[in-house]
């Protein structure tokens, strides 16, 4: 060899390794009910990631091997028909395959006149159409929600500015701006609000009311009182499935109230957008389609492996004047490579990785129709675990569950506020160390509780039958110890 290169020196022998890896990849998935869905790393597993960049070769024989006793055998679970913490995805073993096929082409998205470019807006327009938003509008995949209400957030920001933001800063603003969301908005919103540079205090709170949404009297009031103080309200963030219980804003009304108040309208959809296409549940995110900008989530109910996110904006024109900039080494041509709109163009990312692909896979699969059963499915799932939740004896429904996020403790009486979080965290705790389930928890209006998000297509009837006896019965053994002491 006059050259060194990373390719092989033996394809024949690659290719056995590669055959081999996906009949392993094929046993993990398909066998995931039968393994633990988390269990704590040994301390000789979680030193092995403390080692020094290595400086020599090591045949990737031995390296495929590694990765299977140290990284494959302890996931975070979220692909194991019972872990329903946070607000995670499930994958899809076609969306694996995507991104493996996206990496051996591995082209960059920042944009171009080839094949994966032109899927990438493809899959936009795809998920433009499933929330209804119309023909013309824009957006954008990046890497998870958080990004995408900050794509969203920023172009706020700039429309509402009052000057050339870009160019004049922040300084030159004539008046401060003011944003609205509840009081169950995700965190991302405080962190874009910091990014942006307006601070977490042009950021308000809209108290929620008993259904946990936005109260909109309190909402009216808030930019009333802030016209008078001379700050300008910029933008309402509706949250369409909130982390903590998956309660919806009124939309609609949101949507009338923004365009009376010309005030951006912003819809973080990352758990809820995609109800538009769930026939049962549809009537639920009814006016998101008259959204400035809506933030959401492929990598939660479309399962693509993480990590997909979407920023869809209404005005194309807004979206580009926020994030267009062509220096010289990046001008469309018109012919060859370079003769298509850059991708950078809409968001702050350059090189861009070909994220569509798992989602066009999977889409072009089953279809947008099974997507929308799957999350009647899932919302179904969220009722039955209720219902079985009330019939069960210790356990207390928190808060009425809107779609798939059931908030419950245990609760055997005679316990005070602080009593009870310390049984039910313990619960959390042992089923997650157990490996017999992962539920996370949370509070809500002062009250803590064990949080169920059924957001996996995993997931049977049996599984939720299991976690409710597996709550007694661990309740009852930690209630036991301590009465032992
Ligand atoms: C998950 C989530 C986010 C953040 O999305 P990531 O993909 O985790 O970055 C924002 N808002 C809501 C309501 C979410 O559920």
């Amino acid at each position: 060899m006059e050259y060194e290169t990373l390719d092989p020196e033996d394809w024949t022998q690659t290719q056995k390794l590669a055959h081999a890896l996906v009949d392993s990849a094929i046993d993990y998935t398909s066998n995931v009910r039968d393994r633990p869905v988390w269990r704590e790393m040994p301390s000789d597993i979680r030193d092995r990631f403390l080692s020094d960049a290595p400086q020599t070769a090591t045949p990737l024989i031995d390296i495929l091997h590694d990765v299977e006793n140290t990284v494959m055998a302890y996931p975070m679970g979220n692909t194991h028909p019972r872990f329903w913490a946070w607000y995670m995805g499930t994958s899809n073993f076609t969306g694996a395959l995507a991104d493996f096929i996206a990496a051996v082409q591995g082209s960059n998205l920042g944009g171009g006149n080839h094949a994966a470019a032109l899927m990438d807006q493809q899959v936009v327009r795809w998920l433009r159409q499933m929330v209804g938003m119309p023909e013309g509008a824009s957006g954008t995949l990046v890497s998870g929600g958080s990004v995408a209400n900050l794509v969203g957030l920023t172009i706020a920001r700039n429309s509402k500015a009052g000057i050339d933001i870009r160019a004049e800063g922040l300084m030159a603003m004539p008046a401060p701006l003011r944003f609205y969301g509840s009081d169950q908005m995700h965190s991302c919103h405080q962190q874009a609000m910091e990014t942006l540079g307006l601070g977490n205090r042009a950021l308000s709170r809209i108290r929620s009311g008993d259904d946990l949404t936005m109260n909109l009297n309190e909402l009216k009031a808030a930019v009333a009182n802030d016209r008078m103080n001379g700050i300008v309200p910029a933008c309402v963030i509706a949250t369409a499935g909130t982390v903590n219980t998956g309660a919806i804003d009124n939309l609609a009304a949101i949507a009338d109230f923004c365009h009376e108040q010309d005030i951006w309208f912003h819809v973080d959809g990352c758990i809820g957008a995609l109800v538009a296409i769930a026939p049962e549940n549809r009537w639920r995110v009814e006016g998101i389609d008259r959204a400035d900008s809506i933030a959401l989530d492929p990598h939660k109910w479309l399962h693509a492996p993480f990590e997909v996110g979407c920023a869809l904006i209404r005005s194309r024109d807004a979206h580009l004047s926020t994030f267009s900039l062509t220096p010289e080494y990046l001008k469309v041509a018109k012919r060859g490579l370079a003769a298509a709109q850059w991708l950078h163009d809409f968001g702050i990312q350059t090189s861009r990785g070909f994220r569509a692909l798992k989602v066009w896979m999977s889409l072009r699969e089953h279809g947008v129709e099974k997507f929308g059963r799957l999350i009647d499915q899932d919302i179904a799932k969220g009722a039955y675990l209720s219902r079985l939740v009330e019939g069960a004896d210790g356990l207390h429904l928190m808060f009425p569950t809107n779609m798939n996020i059931v908030c419950f403790r245990y609760d055997p009486g005679g316990l005070d506020e602080a009593e009870l979080k310390s049984l039910n965290t313990e619960i959390m705790l042992r089923l997650q160390e157990n490996g017999i389930a992962v539920l996370s928890d949370t509070t809500v209006h002062g009250q803590h509780c064990l949080r169920a998000a059924i957001n996996n297509h995993r997931t049977a009837n049996q599984d939720l039958v299991l976690v409710v006896r597996e709550v007694q019965n661990t309740a009852a053994i930690i209630l036991n110890e301590t009465a032992g002491r």
